[in-house]
């Protein structure tokens, strides 16, 4: 009989079925229409090899011609329920981005109708030795709707191509190409039944190609990984299903982590994880965790039977950060969602209630971000410049560089709105980069030093220390524009850690040397302490706008104000007073023994060439 090919098909997919169930699966919908497409090619190399024995049993053994019509019919409408499943599964991703699902229904439509009349069609059937078939209108059919489903998907796949992944593509080309090249060559040579073994190939094709979920395990913890998270997320999002879900990363309590200690923490909170229930747990990089659940109540509760396990590990330094996300409704994607975790996952606080406020200041962070990003890349930064008044010499011999931000419409950013931005998310090392650069063209003209001034004072945060080697930066610009160092002063606000206060006062130290001059700025806010004041080599002091004004409504801090001075000039450092806007606040700062005024009474910052033009009004007289 000609059945061996359907057998083999047959074994090989009984085989590999026993061996991907044994595998952690995620369930999302391409894995369930595959699953459905690969049971369809089961039952239908079934009716394949049943029918061949049933017509073998009527032509030579006088088997009931009825019913061998119905066995044929029933292989010939699973075929078609395989085309039709194929189809679904092929268009799955461009049929989500349709919002009518028109081609679905019409497939789905044309499937129905195609069964009906397989249904009442007539069916006929030959055999000849090796050649066996059958024939007839029910047939006819058959043929036309496999072909309509082949053609429909090739196209598809053709015209959507660039929403289609290229691996995608060229796995859905070899399954429906092996069925097209085993149907022609069925067509001719009558003997050989192919399409059978060539569907059940293609089966094994598409899996290994696009559903294997050992690609989404982690090889380390055999949890599902940050990919496999991104695909279900986008999954539930497409079908608009709601979740809830947490995170939890490990924080290792001592700077320098032993591997032994992380592999360590990493395998017990996967156990951890798994032990809690059947919900799919991902690994985001290297130590952090997401599970995902259907009701908010229930991630709740395992997230604090997880969080009290967390709390009682005593034989490792770590403790553990959580995000607890209890609506997924309230993100607009997947893409979102990591961009939530990322901007919280190193929060101080142990738990995040993700909430509408902290989206909205997500959603407001990453607007920065790309304001910033988009502003770098089109050159939009610009550099202020306030001039500053040296009272000794009754003249300006500095001036403040302070950025700005042109926006695509035009309009002009404050830095109070992107600078703390830029300083959480790194964005603040290129920014300064460039910002600095542009100083130094300025300077690089020449025109300011014969205007009187001495140097410029260049905004520095802390973090731009902790990033390759600062010193290095300004000494090859300061080369590159041959420039003289003493140009150059960098005002440091302060707020960084210990680390990091090592790291900035050597580059300190080397700049120092090279003839750049240092100012710890905003003096007498929170943001710089004594402890910064005593240790940094800084040449000038800069008192910070409240600390000016204050001076005329606080009549402690006026005393702790002429302390303050009597102290810094004890130390030989000079004072810098900012904000003062009045003449009356001019007088009283002048009266105080401040050294240099900068403020509105003077000028707001302006343009480079403003500056200059400035400063020819005002040296010469
Ligand atoms: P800052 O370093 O304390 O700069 C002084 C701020 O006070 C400037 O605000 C300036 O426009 C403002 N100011 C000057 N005179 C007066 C006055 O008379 N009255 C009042 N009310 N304000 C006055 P700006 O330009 O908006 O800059 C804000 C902050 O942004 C700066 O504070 C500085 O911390 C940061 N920043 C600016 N440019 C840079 C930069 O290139 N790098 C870094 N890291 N930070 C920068
Ligand atoms: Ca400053
Ligand atoms: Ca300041």
């Amino acid at each position: 009989m000609n059945i061996e090919l359907q057998v083999c098909g047959l074994v090989m997919l009984i085989i590999f079925l026993v061996l991907i169930e044994r595998d952690r699966k995620l369930n999302v919908k391409n894995r369930l229409l595959f699953m459905a497409a690969f049971g369809v090619c089961i039952v239908c190399l079934v009716f394949d090899i049943a029918s061949i024995v049933v017509i073998r049993m009527a032509v030579y053994e006088g088997f009931s011609p009825t019913v061998t019509r119905a066995v044929c019919k029933l292989y010939i409408m699973t075929l078609v329920t395989q085309g039709y499943c194929g189809f679904l599964y092929s268009c799955l991703d461009i049929a989500v981005q349709f919002k009518n699902d028109l081609i679905r229904r019409f497939a789905l439509i044309l499937y129905v109708i195609g069964e009906l009349l397989i249904v009442t069609l007539p069916i006929e059937y030959y055999m000849d030795g090796r050649i066996v078939y059958s024939y007839g209108p029910a047939t006819l059919c058959t043929y036309g709707l496999a072909l309509f489903y082949i053609i429909a998907t090739i196209f598809l796949s053709i015209k959507h191509r660039k929403k289609i992944s290229h691996r995608r593509l060229v796995a859905l080309f070899t399954w429906q190409g092996l069925w097209l090249v085993a149907a022609v060559i069925q067509f001719i040579f009558k003997e050989i039944l192919l399409v059978g073994f060539a569907a059940a190939l293609g089966m094994v094709v598409l899996y290994s190609q696009l559903e294997n979920p050992n690609e989404h395990i982690d090889r380390v913890t055999g949890l599902f990984t940050q990919n496999a998270l991104s695909l279900y997320m986008q999954d539930k999002f497409n079908y608009r299903k709601s979740f809830a879900f947490y995170t939890a990363k490990i924080k290792y309590l001592i700077p320098s982590v032993d591997l032994d200690i992380k592999k360590n923490a990493v395998s017990r909170s996967a156990r951890a994880f798994l032990k809690l229930g059947k919900e799919p747990v991902f690994r985001l990089g290297d130590d952090m965790f997401c599970v995902i659940y259907e009701s908010s109540e229930e991630a709740y509760l395992k997230l604090m039977e997880i969080k009290s396990q967390a709390d009682g590990v005593t034989d490792i330094p770590v403790e553990a950060k959580f995000i607890l996300c209890k609506d997924s409704m309230m993100f607009s994607g997947a893409d979102e969602i990591f961009n939530f975790i990322h901007c919280y996952e190193d929060s101080s606080e142990s738990l995040i209630n993700c909430d509408k406020i902290l989206i909205e200041r997500m959603r407001h962070r990453s607007e920065i971000y790309n304001l910033i990003e988009n502003a770098l890349r089109d050159d939009r930064i610009e550099v202020y410049y306030q001039p500053i008044y040296d009272v000794k010499e009754g003249r300006f011999t500095t001036a403040e560089a302070l950025v700005r931000i042109r926006n695509e419409a035009g309009k002009l950013i404050p830095p109070g709105s992107f600078i703390p931005v830029a300083e959480e998310n790194g964005q603040i090392i290129p920014l300064g980069m460039r910002v600095f650069k542009k100083v130094c063209e300025f300077l690089a003209t020449g025109e300011l030093q014969k205007l009187g001034i001495k140097n410029i004072e260049t905004n520095v945060s802390a973090v731009q220390f902790d990033h390759e080697n600062p010193a290095d930066f300004v000494k090859r610009h300061i080369e590159t524009y041959n420039i003289d160092p003493a140009n150059i002063n960098l005002e440091i606000t302060e707020t960084a850690d210990n680390g990091l206060k090592h790291l900035l006062l050597l580059n300190m130290e080397k700049l120092i040397g090279m003839g750049v001059s240092f100012s710890l700025d905003d003096f007498g806010t929170g943001r710089s302490n004594l402890d910064y004041f005593v240790s940094m080599p800084a040449k000038n002091i800069k008192f910070d706008t409240t600390f000016t004004q204050g001076y005329f409504t606080n009549d402690k801090l006026r005393l702790v104000m002429k302390g303050m001075v009597n102290m810094v000039h004890d130390m030989d450092l000079k004072i810098v007073s900012e904000g003062v806007e009045t003449r009356e606040q001019y007088d009283a700062m002048v009266g105080l023994g401040i050294d240099y005024i900068q403020g509105y009474y003077f000028s707001k910052p302006i343009p480079g060439p403003d500056l200059l033009e400035f400063l020819k009004m005002h040296q010469s007289s």
